[in-house]
């Protein structure tokens, strides 16, 4: 079935496609066009007790599978996000607005989350200890969680829902997706795609919806663990629901991430960098870089190169090849990053390029805000204090390393930070002192590969365990320990004091 052609879109439930329970939708728009593309349920209860009752029915047989056997559906999985790669990415595009070849450098990223997940029968081993006691053998086991739900934002409609769901199907948990209202074909896609893969019926399933079908899965009995990306504040509230009703949650939340240039920098590599990772995706990352701490006399230099560069980016749709740089998600959302903008100035901030009125031609309908660079910010600043969660660069200056270390380590955001530098000593300072969770040195978006774990640290993440890698197959799993013993006599005298081995 062709899902984007359908004018209300259905839920994945129990491996296949079905009619919600809800008579609430909301509309699906192309950020490129204002144009309204298919309408999204936005579930109730009963879709989710539906989506909850299909997890639970698939999740003996899965969870009793093989390991091996779960690993060789995703990589079947794997090699169909693959093939597929090129159409997925024009999905995302249509409903995101993100250029096309950035969608598919982010279907990659997924991907390689697959890929790690296939690992699973060697990231499931546990220890074992033999004769403890005479006789008594000790091993550990990680067993799955359960139902596991997924809460995921709209910026990455393929990427961030492919850092939970791998992990926990080969874990041998069954998975209730609840992608972004604004951008959710694509999570029937990928239901579409496991289900070709040979993912039982069940095993995976996609409610939509807005906090109505948030709240029905944080109170849901059979859901014991939830997974959650999306703005700081209801990440909070997530972690505090989800918790309070007694399930396992991670929740990521916003970001605020700082890029420090030193003097001794190469300037025009870190003006390049900083330019992708400031503008690329509308600055619609949560790893963006949003703010550059230029440290003693780097600034003007700085300044002029960027502001050089951020004028040529060619601003348009994500499906026209030269575009850089697409539209924000929303008529709201551009207007907030607009109003920023004005703050900014406001409060005495210079701004250097305005992407305020971007012209693009037959797109007046689109949701665009062009590239923005501001210098001379502070700390007071709103512009520097809140996300933007646009394509908006703040240049803030600092006298030394320690000033610039010691305002990322300020911030209430921990996402991730970056140094640009040539000196190792300046490297080795700001990776050991910066209290964020992921670090890049002269690399601007450091987003850590699929074998390691992604996380903030502070606001920008409630929790204890970060996604994918090791963290992820932790999330997923609980320990269980086994001691055993074997004795042949069948003589056992009753033990009342507290056991002790050797
Ligand atoms: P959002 O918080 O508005 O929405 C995220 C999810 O929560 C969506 O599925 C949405 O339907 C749901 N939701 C929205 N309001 C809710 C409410 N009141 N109660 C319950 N659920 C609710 O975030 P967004 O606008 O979709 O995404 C952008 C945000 O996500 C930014 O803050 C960005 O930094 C953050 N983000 C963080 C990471 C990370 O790894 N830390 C990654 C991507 C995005």
């Amino acid at each position: 079935m062709d899902l984007t052609t359908l004018e209300r879109l259905p839920l994945w439930i129990g491996g296949r496609a079905v009619a919600a329970h809800t008579t609430r939708y909301a509309e699906v728009t192309n950020p490129a066009t204002g144009e309204v593309l298919r309408h999204v349920p936005l579930s109730d209860a009963a879709d989710v007790d539906a989506a909850a009752a299909a997890a639970s029915d698939a999740l003996p047989a899965w969870r009793a599978a093989p390991a091996l056997r779960r690993a060789r559906i995703l990589m079947r999985f794997r090699d169909l996000m693959e093939a597929h790669k090129t159409d997925l990415a024009r999905l995302v595009s249509q409903e995101h607005g993100k250029t096309v070849s950035d969608a598919e450098g982010s279907i990659t990223r997924g991907i390689e989350v697959v890929e790690f997940a296939t690992g699973i029968p060697h990231l499931l081993k546990g220890d074992f200890s033999d004769n403890v006691g005479t006789g008594v053998d000790s091993f550990s086991l990680r067993q799955p969680v359960g139902v596991c739900a997924g809460i995921t934002p709209f910026n990455f409609p393929a990427m961030v829902p492919m850092w939970m769901f791998p992990v926990a199907l080969a874990c041998g948990n069954a998975f209730i997706l609840k992608p972004s209202e604004r951008d959710p074909t694509m999570s029937l896609r990928m239901a579409e795609l496991l289900t070709e893969a040979g993912l039982p019926d069940g095993v995976f399933n996609v409610v939509h919806g807005d906090k109505e079908a948030v709240d029905a899965i944080l109170a849901h009995p059979s859901i014991k663990a939830v997974s959650f990306v999306g703005s700081t504040p209801i990440a909070r509230y997530i972690y505090e629901t989800g918790s309070r009703n007694g399930k396992r949650v991670q929740a990521l939340g916003g970001a605020k991430n700082h890029a420090v240039v030193m003097p001794d920098a190469d300037l025009a590599f870190a003006a390049e960098a900083l330019i992708g990772a400031a503008y690329g995706s509308a600055g619609e990352r949560c790893m963006a870089v949003s703010v550059v701490v230029a440290v003693g006399d780097a600034g003007d230099a700085l300044r002029d190169k960027l502001a050089e560069r951020a004028r040529r980016i060619a601003v348009g749709p994500g499906d026209r090849k030269e575009s850089d740089m697409g539209p924000v998600i929303t008529c709201a959302a551009r207007d907030r990053i607009v109003g920023l903008i004005d703050r900014g100035v406001d409060e005495g901030a210079a701004l250097v390029v305005d992407g305020r009125k971007p012209s693009v031609a037959g797109h007046e309908d689109g949701f665009f805000v062009g590239p923005t660079l501001f210098d001379q910010v502070t700390r007071e600043m709103a512009i520097y204090r809140e996300e933007i969660f646009g394509p908006v660069l703040s240049i803030v200056r600092t006298e030394s390393l320690d000033a610039a270390i010691e305002l990322i380590n300020a911030n209430p955001y921990a996402n991730g930070a970056a140094l640009f530098t040539r000196s190792g000593f300046a490297a080795r300072k700001f990776q050991q002192d910066v209290e964020v969770g992921m670090i890049g040195v002269n690399v601007p978006i450091p987003v850590p590969m699929a074998f390691y774990s992604f996380g903030g640290w502070r606001n920008s993440l409630f929790g204890d365990l970060h996604v994918h890698g090791m963290d992820g197959v932790r999330f997923y799993t609980r320990g269980k320990a086994v001691t055993a013993r074997w004795p042949d006599d069948g003589s056992a005298a009753p033990g009342f004091h507290m056991p002790t081995m050797g």
